[in-house]
């Protein structure tokens, strides 16, 4: 079915382009979420097949389980700052066509270190995952993509239904345990960025995202 896409990637990573596969190793293959949520969005699958069809919150019962997946994790966190840098940060194509355009002045020699970009980078799994193999989402916080489409698309990642890697393992009483959590998925939408309530007026927030992304790459 189509909830077992993403066992594909993990049985011949090697046959796809590095468009769709980042990276693959024994026990992780990195790959380009198809339908992303975010202007990068990126999902580390463990390889181990004794966890693959494991709930997320049971996979990581296993204390040295999690550990290997937290440094993975890292890992490719620090790979999607590079990829936002390159893309947003100072030096980058977009960023000097900015400084021209601001001034004649040449740029100065040395770079300023600049912003970090792995503060913007998010990794956590869905209270309840759509697709059977375990996965781990590296998003950028933006949520600005022509496929966010639905409102449970923004709230998916945007409520307690995103559990950060960092919350795990999870106390036993921790309520994002309860089985009634899809109800996260229904609350009125609020901006990441600034706080603001948009009710359930999905056209307006997505018209939103789109200010607040451009404000939140040049910052
Ligand atoms: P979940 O809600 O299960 O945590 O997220 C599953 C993710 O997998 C979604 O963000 C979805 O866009 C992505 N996805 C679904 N099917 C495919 C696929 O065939 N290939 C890739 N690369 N991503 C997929
Ligand atoms: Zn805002």
């Amino acid at each position: 079915s189509a909830r077992d896409g993403l066992g594909a990637y993990i049985a011949k990573p090697e046959t796809y382009p590095p468009n769709v596969v980042v990276y693959h190793n024994a026990d992780f293959v990195a790959i380009h979420d198809m339908f992303p949520k975010s202007s990068l969005h990126l999902l580390l699958l463990p390889r181990e097949q004794t966890k693959t069809y494991l709930h997320p919150f049971d996979a990581f019962e296993d204390a040295e389980f999690l550990e290997k997946v937290k440094a993975e994790a890292r890992k490719l966190r620090k790979l999607a700052a590079g990829e936002l840098r390159r893309k947003y940060g100072k030096g980058s194509a977009q960023e000097q066509a900015r400084q021209t355009a601001l001034s004649t002045n040449p740029p100065p020699d040395e770079l300023p270190q600049g912003r970090d970009w792995e503060q913007e980078v998010v990794v956590g799994v869905h209270a309840v995952p759509s697709m059977n193999h375990l996965h781990i989402h590296v998003i950028s916080v933006d949520r600005y993509s022509d496929r966010l489409k639905h409102r449970k698309h923004y709230n998916s990642f945007s409520t307690p239904f995103f559990v950060p890697i960092d919350d795990f393992p999870l106390a036993e009483d921790d309520v994002r345990r309860d089985p009634t959590k899809e109800g996260y998925l229904k609350r009125d939408f609020t901006c990441w960025r600034c706080g603001r309530g948009f009710g359930n007026r999905f056209v307006e927030l997505k018209q939103h995202l789109e200010q607040e992304f451009t404000e939140w790459k040049k910052l």
